[in-house]
């Protein structure tokens, strides 16, 4: 089914950079649509450093209390904190479903962006949408 909308913000790519980013647009006013090209969770890392900190202030949800969601687990490594790529994935996904103005569509792959002096306009297999704002978080493996 192709999916027509216009929102303010498309974000390109839902993963750990894609959502957080989202999260917090639409937190500070500004609803979006993430467009991710996978279903589900697809493993994209090991372990990794985490500043919950930093993740509360770009978010705008406190990743050391239960509240939207549960806490985000951590190992208290004495100089860091670490988690898992899958739990702050979980976390990041489970915030952003709980977040209004911000949707998550799945098998939802760009394959073009263009503009015009209205808006951009993403389109793909099952996208096609327009925005004010385009951000790429297709990651390092970007197409
Ligand atoms: C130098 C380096 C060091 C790293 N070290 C670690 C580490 O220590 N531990 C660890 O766990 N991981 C590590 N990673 C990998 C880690 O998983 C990623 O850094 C992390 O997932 C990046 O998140 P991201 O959101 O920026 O990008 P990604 O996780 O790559 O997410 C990009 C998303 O965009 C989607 N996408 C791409 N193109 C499109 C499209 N056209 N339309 C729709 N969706 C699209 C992809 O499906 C993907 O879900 C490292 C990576 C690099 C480059």
């Amino acid at each position: 089914m192709t999916k027509s909308l216009t929102g303010d913000v498309a974000i390109v790519g839902g993963s750990l950079a894609g959502l957080a980013t989202g999260i917090g647009l639409a937190r500070a006013g500004l609803p979006g649509n993430v467009f991710e090209q996978n279903a589900g969770e697809e493993r994209g890392g090991t372990g990794l450093g985490v500043d919950r900190t930093l993740i509360a202030e770009t978010t705008g949800v406190d990743a050391r209390v239960d509240g939207l969601t549960p806490a985000l687990p951590v190992v208290d490594e004495g100089d860091r904190e670490t988690s898992t790529w899958l739990a702050i994935y979980r976390w990041l996904r489970a915030v952003a479903d709980a977040t209004d103005g911000l949707n998550v569509h799945e098998s939802a792959r760009v394959d073009a962006v263009s503009s015009d002096e209205h808006a951009a306009h993403l389109s793909g297999a099952n996208v096609s949408a327009s925005a004010a704002v385009v951000i790429g978080a297709d990651g390092y493996r970007s197409a």
